[in-house]
């Protein structure tokens, strides 16, 4: 994908599970919320992982983003 997952913080139980399996994209930022990077493309295939293992499936991507 060429757009940014985006996180669902009102489900994300802060698990770590996708900042593990992709920290290139995925950020604990110092609030305690998760970050998606802000990076030219998001075709690392860790990304689905994260998308596939998030434990509350919050994880998704933004079909209709520019
Ligand atoms: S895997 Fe899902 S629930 Fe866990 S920190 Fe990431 S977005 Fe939140």
């Amino acid at each position: 994908m060429t757009r940014p997952p985006v996180v669902d913080l009102s489900l994300c139980i802060c698990c770590g599970v996708c900042t593990e399996c992709c920290p290139a994209v995925f950020v604990l930022n110092p609030a305690g919320y998760i970050e998606v990077a802000d990076l030219p493309d998001y075709l690392d295939p860790d990304i689905e992982e994260a998308v596939r293992d998030c434990p509350v499936d919050c994880i998704a991507f933004d079909e209709c983003m520019p």
